[in-house]
């Protein structure tokens, strides 16, 4: 469900898409409060957040197989929209908590609302490093707790950058999986604890490398080695590893807030403690946002929940919420996402708006005079799912008039070689057999379409 609300007030907008947004849209429109979710686009993150850059999601309960973070976020999203949230896919550009009903520009659009829940998240700080791109989650983790089970971890040598107590404390977890650990400190002395700086210490499986720097990390499909630099001598050295741990904090993302509403030093939104109101009546907290210790999706889906419940209580306390009757007692199912099937010979479409696989490809691009655009992605890219619905999109208001092919690099590695992509997801567009131009990552909507509708006809 796509939104233009210009006019109505709402009874609650949620800002974010990562479990803390969509648990609270889920619980805010099953209490018939129809609220609107502001995904947000690149602002502070992706929609679907945080999940939707990992791979494997093993502690969220539920799935005892482990689920794709991807994939799990699209279910979170088709239970919102399922039961009458309304998503505006874009970022809130700002946020005026100044006068009520509060106001949101986003899209163009202002958005007044009697209720608003930030749920923003945050992100985790990056190095920086050259090969960070390549090498994210081949290696590099921002969430030890998250990721250090994974199977290439296992009695391997791993890394972990950062000098306060959660590197110490990833450091210390590390080592039930790793066969060393070896933690990166800037400066000569840790900023943790003393009781978690002695554990470190004290622990054989740690080396600590005082006064280093992380310069880049090294190795085939997966990391295998990372370069420090001595901070005091500039020289450099190779250290084996298979894992580096980010724990250089994370910036939560509250800048549209600052100077309205009581953050804390780092920018962290302040609640009492467990609670989900912040020092402005009607303005709510969800997930990490305002949690700078446990930031895990099943906290963050929990906080959201809380939220929910305390933006439904005090709307009707105020006397301020318009309840939407539903039709039906129980919705529709859940739209799933679509994953299509590999186009066959048999099942080929020439004129088929969107297929995917290298016959489909091969066929179109040969045969096709009409604009087709080529979308490389993967399994377990999360911008992919992002961006794939917004292609769809775009393919469907042009009307017949451009077709489209879903490549799997992973499944069609040679064509992803011949054509000279390196990452996911790569979108190139091709007119009469000539590339007219290719996009690396999410981009909005607008491009694609302005770029196929400037082609000669
Ligand atoms: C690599 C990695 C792996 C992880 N693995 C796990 C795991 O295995 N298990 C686990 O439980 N946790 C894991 N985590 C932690 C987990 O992802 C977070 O704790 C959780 O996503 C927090 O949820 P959230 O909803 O608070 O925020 P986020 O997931 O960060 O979502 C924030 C949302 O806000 C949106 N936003 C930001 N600014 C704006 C704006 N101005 N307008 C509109 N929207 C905006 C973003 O687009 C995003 O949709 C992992 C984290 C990382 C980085």
């Amino acid at each position: 469900m796509s939104a233009d609300r210009s006019g109505q007030v709402e009874n609650v907008v949620i800002v974010g898409s990562g479990p803390a947004g969509y648990t609270a849209a889920i619980y805010a429109a099953r209490a018939n409060l129809q609220p609107l979710l502001i995904t947000g686009f690149q602002r502070g993150g992706i929609p679907g957040g945080q999940l939707m850059t990992t791979t494997h999601v093993e502690n969220f309960p539920g799935f005892p197989d482990g689920i794709l973070g991807p994939d799990l976020m699209d279910l979170m999203k088709a239970q919102a929209v399922r039961w009458g949230t309304h998503l505006l896919e874009a970022d809130a550009d700002s946020i005026d908590l100044s006068q009520r009903p509060f106001r949101i520009e986003a899209d163009g659009q202002t958005i007044l609302s009697h209720s608003v829940v930030i749920a923003t998240g945050a992100s985790a700080n990056r190095l920086g490093l050259p090969s960070e791109e390549k090498y994210w989650s081949s290696g590099i983790s921002a969430c030890a707790i998250c990721d250090g089970a994974t199977p290439q971890f296992r009695n391997a040598e791993l890394a972990v950058v950062g000098g306060g107590d959660s590197a110490c404390e990833e450091a210390v977890y590390l080592t039930k999986y790793g066969s060393h650990v070896h933690l990166i400190v800037r400066s000569d002395q840790l900023r943790a604890s003393a009781a978690m700086a002695d554990r470190v210490l004290a622990n054989p499986a740690i080396t600590v490398h005082w006064n280093s720097a992380v310069e880049d990390v090294s190795g085939n499909d997966w990391m295998e080695h990372l370069t420090l630099r001595d901070r005091t001598s500039g020289e450099t050295r190779t250290l084996e590893a298979r894992g580096l741990f980010y724990a250089i904090g994370h910036t939560p993302n509250t800048d549209l807030l600052s100077g309205q509403i009581e953050l804390d030093s780092k920018g962290y939104l302040v609640t009492a403690p467990g609670r989900p109101e912040t020092s402005l009546d009607g303005v709510f907290s969800a997930g990490d946002v305002a949690d700078a210790e446990w930031r895990q999706g099943i906290t963050a889906a929990g906080s959201g929940c809380q939220a929910a419940l305390a933006a439904e209580r005090w709307l009707s306390h105020h006397n301020l919420a318009t309840l939407v009757k539903r039709e039906a007692v129980e919705p529709a199912q859940a739209e799933r996402p679509v994953n299509v099937e590999v186009t066959t010979e048999s099942t080929f479409d020439p004129q088929g708006l969107w297929q995917k696989g290298s016959y489909a490809l091969r066929k179109l691009y040969h045969d096709s005079d009409k604009p087709l655009m080529v979308i490389y992605t993967s399994p377990t890219c999360g911008p992919c799912h992002v961006l794939k619905p917004q292609l769809q999109r775009v393919i469907n208001e042009l009307d017949g008039n451009a077709q489209a092919v879903v490549i799997d690099i992973d499944a069609d590695q040679q064509i992803a070689e011949q054509a000279g992509v390196s990452g996911t997801p790569t979108v190139q567009l091709f007119h009469r057999k000539s590339m007219v131009k290719q996009w690396r990552g999410v981009k909005p909507r607008s491009e694609f379409k302005s770029a196929i509708e400037a082609l000669p006809a």
